[in-house]
């Protein structure tokens, strides 16, 4: 794996000191992306996806864990070896297509400003292949929401980072808007680079390579060439399907080996119990 897109988590837990006492974001997440792979992550509103890309993408510090991004240890590098990773290392689009922009720069100024701080010469491809390479003169004022996505996603992929982070891509776009920016996703993705994408758009997590789930702040479970399987985090907890939760009373189990794996069962259906 190219130390440069490994992107990787590990007991990652972020709390947020509020007036009425603290929000456990993250309660230890474990995950590692890999290069050349679209990963959706996917979990109801408030689970934790924008947090975990937040701190993937270096604007924030966790409270606790260990988060590698292009093999680099965040916790533990200078401020300046930050700085430029983000930069030059991590693409990241958020949902809200104007928070991704500068009203006073035109589509080429974007590209421009980009390939700059990146150190690239500036290959107006990426405009072609995101429908917008007749726009290259327009401020985004004078483009519609989803041309203006469009244009921070060209914007966040110049010069092709090896890690690409998009929270919500699509969540405010029409669907040929959609198809586009999902599309160059993979393409990126299909070129090498690790892509993480935070949705609720089940077009784009049944596109997806893999698709990690989160509840509460933990990773439960990941689907991995139509195959879904719990996870086992650091200290051996797996979670219960949320689905499923309610089969166990009082929220026991009682764990049997067998010859292929284990059971877990209700105490109340196991014979002798009570
Ligand atoms: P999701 O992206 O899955 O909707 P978030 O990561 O936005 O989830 O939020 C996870 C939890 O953390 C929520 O309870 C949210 O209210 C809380 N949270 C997120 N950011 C902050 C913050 N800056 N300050 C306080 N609480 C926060």
């Amino acid at each position: 794996m190219p130390s440069e897109s490994i992107l990787r988590c590990e007991g990652v837990v972020q709390i947020y000191r509020v007036a009425s006492g603290e929000v456990h974001a993250l309660r230890g997440v474990d995950a590692e992306f890999a290069p050349a792979t679209l990963t959706a992550v996917v979990g109801p509103s408030g689970s934790g996806k924008s947090t975990l890309m937040r701190l993937l993408a270096m604007a924030e510090r966790p409270t606790g864990g260990t988060i590698v991004v292009a093999g680099v240890d965040v916790l533990s590098a200078r401020g300046r070896r930050i700085r430029a990773l983000r930069r030059t290392g991590v693409a990241l689009v958020t949902q809200r297509p104007t928070h991704n922009l500068f009203p006073h720069l035109t589509v080429r100024e974007h590209l421009q400003l980009m390939a700059r701080r990146r150190s690239v010469p500036l290959d107006l491809a990426v405009a072609e292949r995101l429908g917008i390479a007749d726009r290259l003169d327009h401020r985004p004022d004078r483009l519609s929401g989803g041309e203006q996505q469009r244009t921070a996603v060209a914007m966040a992929t110049v010069g092709n980072p090896p890690i690409v982070l998009a929270d919500e891509p699509t969540a405010e776009l029409d669907a040929h808007s959609a198809t586009i920016v999902v599309e160059h996703l993979h393409e990126l993705a299909r070129d090498g680079a690790t892509v993480v994408v935070n949705t609720h758009d089940p077009t784009v997590s049944s596109g997806a390579d893999r698709v990690l789930a989160l509840h509460h702040g933990t990773m439960h479970s990941e689907r991995h060439r139509g195959r879904t399987v719990a996870i086992i985090d650091a200290v051996g907890r797996v979670q219960i399907p949320p689905d499923l939760l309610d089969r166990f009373e009082g929220r026991r189990v009682v764990i049997e080996p067998t010859d292929t794996g284990l059971l877990l069962r209700p105490p109340s259906e196991v014979n002798g119990d009570g």
